[in-house]
């Protein structure tokens, strides 16, 4: 319970009504606090809005296309269908709003305050939104991140993944520059819906960060599918020409024309003009708030979680950071946030399903390794005329024969990871998955087939 006697006229403030901003004030409420929040822009922040949800409505239109061809395997006739991006953005538009009412709902149900505007620190305990300025015991700033964007003459020309979710006209050609996930999976989108999809990145290999037989595999499936892969390049500027087609300059002296730059290269946190020079917020170079283990900043009421402290940027890790906030902070039962053994997905085509160590950092962080792995293709595509492959790899600690790294490159790897993530967290071994009786036939019983290591 809030431990203040309405000194202020709320017990927490909290700045950005994104993944975490949402959970930490609905939680707070319902544990008794009189909170308030402030967004400058969509309700849901960057998930609901140009993240997670849109991303993934579009990776679904774009899977069409192969799932089309597929069928004629399968006995179906052969069709050419006609894709209409108009009734896409039309569907994906309509299903935002329908969600931006579900967390403004959500808020007005727990009883917070909302601001509509962007809200700066005055001071510790006070905030502006607009014209107003309220006070608060605590603040919470959740403001998540913003695409960052390189200085090359011309980048006014390229889009971020902001505007990528509202184009007006689907482009012939696009050029994405970045190697991060975002990145690879809007190549992977673009290539689906038609769109000859070039991909550019500065070092020798995308993915950074992913195992390495995971990114070997994602770079040969997606140019198997026609996305065109230019590793060790840098572009240098780009131009806009008459007839409203951009030119790309790359370093080495080459040029390629396109119809849309697409920059992915990275998010910075969302700290400009927050009033943080009016308080005792430390930050890294970078702009992350410094927070500890409670969420706290070096002001002492002033919390932050989510991307805006550059940890591991998910939705539901903000989600989480926020339930242990406002647990800890309103219910007078502290909690904290437990990072190990995070689940995630890359929804590149086929996708990305990875979960613990990878081959390399289990190398460097145990003595002896055993690695698991399996490449097949999968039997869906003995029939479709795909040549598609999937990856399964498992990393085994051979002290304990605890597994602590399983990563896959398939179809529906998202979905497969997840109930991994829980064996994971139970602690389980490797004669616990050769105990484990498959399911036959799907892809994801190579999981407790694998006998011999590599
Ligand atoms: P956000 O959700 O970014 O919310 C911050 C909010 O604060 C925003 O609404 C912003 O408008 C508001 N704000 C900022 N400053 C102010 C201010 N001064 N005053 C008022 N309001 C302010 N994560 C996944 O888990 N899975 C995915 O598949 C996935 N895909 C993604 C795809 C893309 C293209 C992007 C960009 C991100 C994706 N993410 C994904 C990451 C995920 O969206 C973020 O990790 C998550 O949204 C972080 O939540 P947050 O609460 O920290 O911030």
């Amino acid at each position: 319970m809030p431990d203040n006697d309405n000194q202020y006229d709320y017990d927490l403030f909290v700045i950005g009504v994104g993944s975490g901003g949402v959970r930490a004030a609905r939680m707070s409420a319902q544990y008794g606090a009189r909170v308030a929040t402030a967004e400058e822009k969509y309700m849901g922040g960057t998930c609901v809005n140009v993240g997670c949800i849109p991303k993934k409505l579009f990776v679904y239109a774009s899977h069409f296309s192969e799932d089309f061809h597929h069928a004629e395997g399968f006995g179906w006739d052969a069709v050419t269908p006609q894709f209409n991006w108009d009734v896409l953005l039309k569907n994906k538009n309509k299903e935002i709003k329908r969600l931006n009412g579900i967390y403004e709902g959500l808020l007005e149900k727990a009883g917070v305050t909302h601001f509509d505007g962007r809200a700066r620190i005055v001071d510790a305990h006070h905030i502006s939104i607009n014209d107003q300025v309220v006070s608060t015991d605590k603040i919470m700033i959740a403001t998540g991140g913003w695409p960052a964007m390189l200085d090359w003459p011309g980048i006014e020309h390229a889009i971020t993944s902001n505007e990528v979710f509202f184009l007006e006209k689907l482009p012939k050609r696009v050029l994405v520059i970045g190697g991060g996930y975002i990145a690879v999976e809007f190549a992977g989108i673009f290539n689906g819906l038609g769109v000859e999809s070039n991909l550019s990145y500065r070092g020798p290999l995308f993915l950074r960060g992913f195992d390495q037989d995971v990114r070997e595999m994602v770079r040969d499936e997606l140019a198997k599918k026609g996305v065109r892969l230019w590793f060790n390049s840098m572009v240098s500027k780009i131009e806009k020409q008459s007839d409203g087609t951009l030119q790309v300059s790359f370093e080495d002296g080459s040029t390629m024309e396109t119809d849309l730059v697409l920059c992915a290269v990275g998010r910075n946190p969302a700290v400009d003009d927050l009033g943080l020079e009016n308080v005792n917020v430390e930050c890294r170079e970078n702009g992350a708030i410094i927070v500890d283990d409670d969420f706290r900043t070096s002001e002492r009421n002033i919390f932050a979680l989510g991307d805006v402290t550059d940890r591991i940027q998910l939705t539901p890790v903000a989600i989480a950071e926020a339930m242990v906030f406002a647990s800890t902070q309103f219910n007078n039962d502290p909690k904290t946030m437990d990072y190990d053994g995070i689940a995630s997905a890359v929804f590149c085509q086929p996708n990305i399903g990875t979960l613990g160590l990878t081959e390399e950092q289990a190398r460097a962080a145990y003595g002896e390794v055993e690695i698991y792995r399996s490449t097949f293709r999968p039997l869906k595509h003995t029939l479709s005329g795909s040549d598609e492959q999937n990856m399964m790899k498992i990393i085994v600690d051979k002290a304990t024969d605890k597994i602590i790294g399983v990563h896959m490159v398939g179809s529906e790897a998202g979905e497969i990871i997840q109930g991994l993530a829980i064996a994971y967290k139970a602690g389980v071994t490797k004669a616990m998955f050769d105990a484990t009786i498959g399911i036959h036939p799907t892809a994801a019983e190579e999981f407790v087939t694998m006998r011999e290591s590599v």
